[in-house]
């Protein structure tokens, strides 16, 4: 007898191995076995038709504060996400002292855009050390697992002080972080982040806590991560905003790797108009280090910055002067000169010579994302450049031919990253790339939220572009990151595992909008995302969510590395 049977979904195992029809039986929160089940159980789900995953295990997250209030860390159960890791970036809430609060939570404010007041009414503070915070943490009621790092930031604030954010730390001062991320480690945090983007400071204005450190503090620090023999190093630097920066950047990735011979994520790639080699140059370096035999690995986000935009009001060509001017005029000179063969061909001249800022200046990069009349819904979800294949005429009068039949009022879209296809297909393609990066919990304003980056991933990239098979992307999401971070018994669908998984439908799922809520204590507002076509997620054998809705369980548990 089982407690729940999955049965006949086809089967997505996190291995990248080809897809197969089966049951799943799952018994005492692990997976039973896996193929044709006939045997009674408590409850049997009816898969027939969907697609049966591992659950998401979402590795870049800052739920540090947002899961004291809400255990479900909703929106990530919604699109399937049945483990988090937080502490990302440096910055946790443990260890802490308690003088130490007040700097810990200027920091997730102004870095992670939280709101004040729900961190100052939402954090309980039961604990000084990171083993006391998964202590306390495990007291409560979770929804899915979660994993720590411990932050850096955290760290120096409790050996240093103020001081943690003024100076270099002595050798004692060292000594002291060194024992604090031990600790850590003994008691189960699956590695150690840090953080030296030259953009993040705290509330008050000064840099945060690791941006101090010197070469010495990092080794010695990343060398007690590598003792432990588990766990991972987790680097965020930023953008590599001048050569000084770059060599600091180098010199840092160089010695965590060399001190720890740990898998180190760091580097965020993504295809960028701006500097549309860029990526190659980062995909290279990463792959340097491998071939030098350490465990290198970036990251990429596998949400688009879209834009939507029409030719009546938007200021989406505006770095392209001889767009910019046109935008400028009133609509009916405006539409008069649109249909000028001359005005045109200057248009035409001045989009494709220039070099890209943050739009592309590509007809296979700009498509039809509604239109306004009845007639031309078929060429939606079209670009330009089909467009002009299928009319038999330039690009640009396909555009402008169209927009002007609809008074100016078609919507466009397009990307200012990730919006070259061939890029992000080799980006993330790369063994060396994990696709995330969500920043789930934090910059709860942000109406373009992350928690759904693997539903972009399955819906966007993979059922629409095809650019990669769902076996491969499903690996991706789960098999890798489990494996990097060392939470072996997670990530696939194999006898004796954990039973997380989710069921979804491969051909609806997708991203519903995003929606404003007042939900964050003291009533402060954030933006959620929910998922449509996500049938069932389920953490370690119970039904978290059913289309959508939490069932009343809370079966997450704290992970250790131990
Ligand atoms: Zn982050």
């Amino acid at each position: 007898m089982y407690d729940l049977i999955l049965k006949g979904g086809r089967i997505y195992d996190g291995s990248g191995l080809p897809s197969f029809i089966g049951d799943v039986a799952i018994g005492n929160g692990r997976i039973e076995e896996i193929g044709k089940i006939n045997a009674p159980a408590d409850r049997v789900l009816d898969v027939g038709g969907l697609a049966v995953a591992p659950g998401i295990i979402d590795f870049h997250t800052h739920f540090d504060a947002q899961l004291w209030w809400e255990p479900l860390a909703s929106s990530s159960t919604d699109h399937g996400v049945t483990t988090v890791v937080m502490g990302n970036c440096g910055l946790t809430l443990a260890p802490c002292k308690p003088e130490g609060r007040e700097a810990l939570i200027g920091t997730f404010v102004r870095v992670e855009a939280m709101p004040r007041e729900s961190l100052e009414a939402g954090i309980p503070w039961e604990w000084r050390t990171h083993g006391e915070f998964l202590d306390a943490l495990e007291r409560r009621s979770l929804g899915l697992n979660v994993a720590t790092l411990i932050g850096h930031c955290a760290v120096r604030q409790y050996a240093m002080g103020e001081a943690s954010v003024e100076r270099a730390a002595s050798d004692a001062e060292i000594a002291e972080m060194e024992a604090l991320v031990r600790q850590g480690m003994a008691a189960g945090a699956f590695g150690f982040s840090t953080n030296s983007n030259q953009s993040h400071y705290r509330e008050d204005g000064k840099p945060v806590a690791s941006r101090f450190a010197g070469l010495g503090e990092i080794a010695r620090l990343c060398r007690a991560v590598g003792e432990s023999r588990r766990g991972l190093v987790q680097f965020t630097h930023g953008a590599f905003a001048t050569p000084e920066h770059v060599a600091h950047i180098s010199q840092w990735y160089d010695t965590i790797l060399k001190e720890t011979r740990r898998p180190l994520i760091g580097e965020s790639i993504r295809h960028r108009w701006s500097e549309p080699e860029l990526w190659r140059k980062q995909l290279n370096d990463v792959e340097e280090r491998c071939r030098q035999g350490y465990a290198a690995y970036a990251m990429t986000s596998t949400r688009p910055s879209l834009r939507r935009w029409t030719l009546k009001d938007s200021n989406r060509l505006d770095e392209i002067a001889e767009w910019k001017n046109l935008m400028h005029m009133p609509v009916e000179l405006r539409k008069e000169r649109l249909r000028d063969r001359q005005t045109r061909v200057k248009l035409d001249r001045a989009t494709s010579e220039g070099k890209p800022i943050n739009f592309s200046r590509r007809w296979d990069c700009v498509w039809v994302k509604k239109a306004a009349l009845a007639e031309n819904q078929a060429l939606e979800g079209k670009t330009v450049d089909e467009l002009a294949r299928l009319q038999a005429k330039p690009p640009i009068d396909a555009f402008l031919d169209l927009a002007l039949s609809e008074d100016l009022e078609t919507t466009f879209e397009d990307s200012a990253t990730q919006g070259d296809l061939e890029a992000v297909r080799a980006i993330f393609a790369s063994p060396h790339v994990l696709l995330g990066q969500s920043d789930a919990g934090a910059h709860v304003a942000n109406g373009n939220p992350g928690f759904g980056y693997a539903t972009i991933m399955l819906a966007h990239w993979v059922r629409r572009h095809r650019i990669m098979t769902l076996e491969e992307a499903i690996k991706k999401l789960t098999f890798l990151p489990a494996s990097l971070f060392g939470i072996h018994n997670r990530g696939l669908l194999r006898r004796g595992m954990a039973a997380d998984l989710f069921a979804f439908d491969p051909e609806k799922i997708d991203l519903a909008p995003p929606e404003k809520v007042s939900d964050l204590p003291e009533r402060a507002p954030r933006y959620i995302q929910r998922a449509k076509g996500i049938h069932y997620t389920i953490v370690n054998g119970s039904v978290l969510m059913e289309n959508g809705a939490h069932k009343g369980a809370y079966p997450g548990k704290v992970l250790r590395s131990i």
